[in-house]
């Protein structure tokens, strides 16, 4: 199988080239197409190690840099959106792994799927700011959407114990973040370093901060919505603060079927990979006796009140979660930069969609401008 790995120096850029490490021998993946933004080092190791006919870099000058410290090599360097998007589509990639983060992944992913191209999906923000326009480009083209996010994945896995029709409702599982347990008062003055200190997963920034403030079980609640054609109603988020349990369903019976592993994103990208076989894994085993007790709550959105937020904006539909997911990403890279505090990125969330009529059928091309116009309206402080 043919990879493109779109944002290969990330979090899960890395593990997903692990994983391919992993399968070696098992199964053969051969890494076509990577991407980055800024990290060039890492990228020109990448480039020596799997030789990828291309490299992407967003950045231009970035990829001038990188051009010229690999042009020993094969590789292709190419740049912009341009760049990106013909790595997803032209490459000759047989799936196309969608890990750059945020809306910067929505038109790469868009031309992927036109091509024809099977998508793992990591990049939530791009389902929830286009989730119709994705999901009918997914159908017209008849390929594969495999779900990385490990609660999607552990839907996707616990589905084929029912029948669609049979379903009843989903349980988000969520671990709660590093604030879990604490009143608004107790947030007042968290810092980036606190906020950025996760119980279970190691990931990127942005999401590690939308798991402080719970915005990624929002952002979840809507790509769940999407995936699997549920109301959002019909998903009900549930803390696991151990992070085993990685999501649920109920069945019409009452039945719940749930899929437990240890917190890896090694196992959702490998099933990506791999689906509809499941392969060896390095990851380690569950151990229940010394896990002992797995615990359970329900999510304070009161306090956090971003999952609120986004579970409004997806009922609202038409724009209104694309310009929720513009506000948050804006909001929080202003409080990684030490210029807002906590507690202002729903301030900043509720704000916005306040300003914004929930339009409905818009385009491709006018989500990318109600994304920029939001953008711009919050960084200029309106
Ligand atoms: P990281 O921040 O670790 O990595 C982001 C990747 O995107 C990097 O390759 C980065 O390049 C690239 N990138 C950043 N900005 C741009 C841009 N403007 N244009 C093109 N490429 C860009 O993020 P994660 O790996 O943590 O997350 C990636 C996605 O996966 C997110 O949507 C996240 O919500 C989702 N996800 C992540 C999980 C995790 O465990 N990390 C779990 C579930 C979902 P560079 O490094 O060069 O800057
Ligand atoms: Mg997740």
């Amino acid at each position: 199988m043919k990879v493109s790995v779109l944002g290969s120096t990330g979090s899960i850029g890395t593990q997903a080239l692990e994983v391919v490490d992993d399968l070696k021998g098992i199964k053969d993946i051969e890494v076509v197409a990577i991407s980055g933004n800024s990290n060039i080092s890492l990228l020109e190791e990448q480039i020596r190690k799997y030789k990828p006919e291309y490299a992407a870099v967003s950045d231009k000058s970035s990829a001038d840099k990188l051009r010229i410290a690999v042009a020993d090599t094969e590789c292709k360097v190419l740049s912009g959106q341009e760049g990106l998007c013909h790595i997803a589509a032209e490459s000759g990639a047989d799936m196309v792994l969608s890990s750059i983060v945020g809306f910067a992944g929505l038109v790469p992913t868009i031309c992927a799927i036109e091509a024809g191209c099977d998508i793992a999906l990591a990049n939530k923000e791009t389902l929830v700011t286009a989730g119709k326009l994705f999901m009918d480009a997914i159908a017209e083209k008849g390929v594969r959407l495999l779900p990385v996010d490990s609660e999607h994945c552990a839907i996707f896995q616990s589905l084929h114990g029912g029948k669609p029709k049979e379903l009843s409702k989903i349980l988000l599982t969520a671990s709660g973040g590093p604030f879990f347990g604490r009143t608004r008062d107790e947030l007042v003055g968290v810092k980036k370093e606190q906020a950025l200190k996760h119980p279970n997963w190691s990931m990127g920034a942005k999401i590690t901060i939308d798991s402080a403030t719970l915005m990624n079980k929002g952002l979840e609640v809507l790509e769940a919505r999407w995936l699997f054609d549920v109301d959002i109603d019909d998903i009900e988020v549930v803390v696991q603060r151990e992070s085993i349990i990685h999501s649920m369903v109920e069945f019409c019976d009452k039945s719940v079927i749930a899929q437990l592993s240890l917190p890896s994103m090694k196992h959702p990208i490998q099933y990506a990979f791999t689906y509809p076989d499941r392969l060896p894994s390095k990851d380690d085993r569950v151990s229940f006796a010394d896990i002992a007790k797995l615990t359970f709550a329900k999510p304070d959105e009161d306090t956090f009140r971003c999952l609120a937020l986004a579970k409004k904006a997806g009922k609202m539909g038409g724009i209104m979660p694309t310009v929720m997911n513009a506000a948050n990403e804006v909001a929080v890279a202003k409080f990684l930069r030490d210029e807002i505090e906590f507690l202002e990125i729903a301030e900043i969330v509720e704000k916005t969609m306040d300003s914004y009529k929930a339009e409905k059928n818009v385009s491709i091309e006018q989500i990318a401008e109600i994304d920029k116009e939001v953008r711009q309206s919050i960084e200029r402080g309106n």
